[in-house]
């Protein structure tokens, strides 16, 4: 038997399977989420149940949303965790999260996310982060590092923006690939996600602050005034307060958030 073999489940690449198999690794993951039994829990991609099961010991009751129909059946028939969850099998990143919401109550999400579409997921996910309490993901480390890096780094870019923009983002343990089977090829870590509060949020546009993310970080070794060229002239810049001759890297979350309400006020 290879180790894509794992608890009689034959692991799937397309689905990004690796399935987390160390004890002390998912004792950490578990103390992070601090799962309680008035906790409304959902796990992405809870796949042959590794995490699923610890904290569903201490939050007695879990939604799942698990894309692999085999996997999400399993969990249904599973005879002592089955009645203990709730799941739902299809897609995370078209689903709707906040129909998971009880009144004048917040999620709590986490999961082992599947590496190869943890950006996009990321990105649905922080459409939701008023209706969640925290996250805990394990992703890829690189994407870690990206998703906490300050200006003036390599690793900052539009994923730190959006990321720190929602979230408070907190690294919580680094996982090398024996810890998992088959054991992926990149090295993995674990972030804890705190969605600031709805007032700390003072984009007007979420989708404009995207758009300037994406114009500035496509070209992050010009100037500014070159990358934001077509968004608004170097007059403009200097309006906002803006050096011209930043880089993408250079600038911080507060000042792509001002060129976001700047373009939504005068050039919408
Ligand atoms: N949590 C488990 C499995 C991690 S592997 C563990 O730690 O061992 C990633 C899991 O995400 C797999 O179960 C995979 O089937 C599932 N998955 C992949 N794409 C998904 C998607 N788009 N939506 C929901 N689950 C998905």
């Amino acid at each position: 038997m290879t180790d894509k073999v794992h608890l009689g489940h034959r692991a799937r690449k397309r689905f990004g399977q690796n399935f987390l198999d160390d004890a002390m690794i998912i004792d950490k993951i578990v103390t992070a989420i601090d799962p309680k039994p008035e906790d409304c829990l959902v796990e992405i991609g809870p796949g042959l149940g590794a995490i699923t099961e610890p904290v569903t010991d201490l939050s007695g009751h879990l939604t799942v949303v698990e894309l692999d129909k085999d996997l999400a059946e399993r969990l249904i028939h599973h005879p002592f965790l089955g009645p203990k969850l709730t799941v739902y099998q299809g897609d995370a990143m078209k689903f709707d999260f906040a129909s998971l919401v009880p009144e004048d109550k917040k999620i709590k999400v986490f999961g082992n996310l599947p590496y190869n579409i943890s950006t996009p997921l990321l990105f649905h996910l922080f459409e939701f982060s008023n209706h969640i309490e925290h996250m805990h993901f394990m992703l890829q480390k690189e994407v870690v590092k990206r998703m906490v890096a300050s200006p003036n780094c390599k690793a900052f870019g539009r994923l730190s923006v959006m990321t720190q923009y929602y979230c408070h983002a907190i690294p919580v343990i680094e996982v090398p690939p024996e810890c998992f089977k088959p054991a992926p090829k990149v090295d993995s870590a674990v972030i804890r996600l705190i969605p600031k509060k709805p007032e700390q949020l003072r984009a007007k546009s979420t989708k404009l602050l995207n758009t300037v993310c994406l114009e500035a970080f496509n070209q992050r070794r010009k100037t500014i005034r070159n990358s934001l060229s077509n968004l608004l002239t170097a007059d403009e810049m200097a309006t906002i307060g803006l050096d011209i001759k930043l880089r993408a890297e250079n600038l911080s979350l507060e000042q792509y958030i001002d060129i976001a309400n700047w373009l939504y006020d005068n050039k919408q």
